[in-house]
């Protein structure tokens, strides 16, 4: 059996992003003033430093910027042959995540890969993704 997850520490600057994981949408920020998209959560605009900002629903898609598979676990939840991704979104912004894959070997820079949610404690969900498979001709 495996150890749970650990729960995200919520805090007023990314409170919307993890309600959202509870409706399974992955929120991201775009900025009212110059309409940057950005992730992670952050109190003003990177770009403009703007502080205001309206949550946008990511796309769901992106491709694998970079990946490594590593070699210990930081805890017993992680099991172990697991990929941890920098991911280009469609929408814009690198995202962290787990990309799920039958072998962690498959996953390569340039591999496109789509959104879905793991069920965690509390009704959150982790943001994780998969390879898709492209239609052989
Ligand atoms: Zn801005």
């Amino acid at each position: 059996m495996s150890a749970p997850v650990r729960l995200p520490i919520i805090t007023d600057d990314n409170r919307f992003y993890w309600e959202g994981t509870r409706e399974e949408q992955l929120l991201l920020q775009r900025c009212d003033e110059c309409e940057e998209i950005r992730h992670p959560p952050t109190p003003s605009c990177p770009t403009c430093r703007s502080v205001k900002w309206t949550p946008v629903a990511a796309d769901g898609h992106g491709t694998v910027y970079s990946a490594v598979i590593p070699r210990h676990a930081p805890s017993d939840a992680f099991g172990s042959g697991y990929v941890v991704a920098l991911i280009d979104l469609a929408d814009g912004p690198r995202f962290v995540a787990n990309v799920d894959a039958l072998d962690p070997y498959d996953v390569k820079i340039g591999s496109p890969v789509e959104l879905y949610f793991q069920t965690i404690e509390n009704g959150y969900h982790l943001p994780q993704f998969r390879l898709v498979r492209e239609a052989s001709s």
